[in-house]
């Protein structure tokens, strides 16, 4: 963690995170969390993904605007395997396409990343090619769909639209199809 950094009165990723060890979905307090002061159960035993997950912001040197309590946003950084999510705070739904957040997440897809937005139930992907990829996030499966594995077959992206059922739906420069993808 780069010096002077802490998570101080930010506990933003234990609302945007699911946690389904708790039965937590994303978007909505955990109920051992004390927003603005922390996790009470921080001394006990928390879910293995609280102890190991570090936010981009806490774990890089991007500056202080990005903090998530600050810019509503919590950033994952995966650039070593080419994706990025971004959790946007239900309660700012545009808060990812402010600046200098929305410049920031095309340069990254420009270099090669996919970077992955969710809002509420939807996700919107930006691709390096520039365009935008919105679907609706049916179930938590397809929304690990499109974490793990966004991009299909042929190199097009996962666009997942159906009513939670086990179809997987894709949508490429040349189509639709459905594949499992
Ligand atoms: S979102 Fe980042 S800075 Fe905020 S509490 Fe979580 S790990 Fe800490
Ligand atoms: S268990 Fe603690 S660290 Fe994990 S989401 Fe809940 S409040 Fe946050």
């Amino acid at each position: 963690m780069p010096e002077g950094k802490s998570c101080g009165s930010c506990t933003l990723c234990c609302k945007l995170m699911d946690v389904p060890e708790l039965d937590k979905p994303a978007g909505t307090w955990c109920r051992y969390c004390q927003p603005g002061k922390g996790c009470s159960i921080y001394q006990q035993v928390r879910p293995d993904v609280c102890g190991s997950y570090r936010c981009m912001w806490l774990s890089t040197d991007l500056p202080e605007r990005w903090k998530p309590s600050r810019c509503k946003l919590v950033v994952t950084d995966g650039r070593s395997i080419k994706r990025m999510q971004v959790m946007v705070d239900p309660a700012y739904p545009h808060a990812w396409r402010k600046e200098p957040f929305l410049s920031q997440f095309r340069l990254w897809a420009r270099q090669g990343t996919i970077v992955s937005v969710f809002v509420a139930d939807r996700v919107t992907h930006i691709l390096p090619s520039g365009e935008e990829r919105e679907g609706k996030k049916t179930s938590l499966e397809i929304a690990l769909q499109h974490l793990q594995n966004p991009i299909g077959p042929t190199g097009d992206v996962c666009h997942a639209e159906t009513d939670g059922s086990t179809t997987r739906n894709w949508q490429s420069s040349h189509g639709k199809g459905q594949t499992d993808c």
